[in-house]
């Protein structure tokens, strides 16, 4: 089924201009980029992105990392996003991702990984609704 996932190009890749690589992985694997801006995330937006994450140890590493620098916020599309995209992008810890993956070829460390994929379909849309209006998402 076509369907929809977010995507975040995070702060250690823009710094180090690795946009059109991961981005060229990412259409390499048959998704469709259908919304794309950069922009500097706030505080208050990267609070409210990793909320679920709020009582985990690494959450104000997390809030400061994804404000250090810009980002590229996107919208893919394609059949089976959510689960195609999580698949590309590796294990969240790049030491355990598989050869080939975003993470795998880009990432840091288990903090600064590079790239977010939402991890379900619901969550897909809030995240989504987060930074894109419909009119912006042009499939
Ligand atoms: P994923 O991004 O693979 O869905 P999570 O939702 O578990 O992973 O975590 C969200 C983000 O929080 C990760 O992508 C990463 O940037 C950061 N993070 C997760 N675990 C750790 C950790 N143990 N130490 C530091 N940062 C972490
Ligand atoms: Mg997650």
């Amino acid at each position: 089924m076509t369907e929809r996932t977010f995507s975040i190009i995070k702060p250690d890749a823009t710094e180090r201009n690795l946009t059109g690589k991961i981005n060229a992985v990412i259409e390499g694997a048959g998704l469709r980029i259908v919304a794309q801006r950069r922009i500097r995330m706030t505080e208050a937006q990267a609070k409210t992105f990793y909320e679920v994450h709020k009582e985990r140890p690494f959450y104000g590493e997390l809030v400061g990392q994804m404000t250090s620098a810009p980002v590229v916020v996107q919208v893919l599309e394609g059949e089976n996003a959510v689960a195609k995209y999580r698949e590309i992008m590796g294990a969240t810890n790049p030491e355990q991702a598989a050869e080939g993956t975003i993470r795998k070829l880009f990432a840091k460390n288990v903090g600064e990984n590079s790239v977010h994929g939402s991890d379900s379909q619901d969550n897909a849309k809030l995240e989504i609704a987060q930074f894109f209006t419909e009119d912006q998402i042009v499939g």
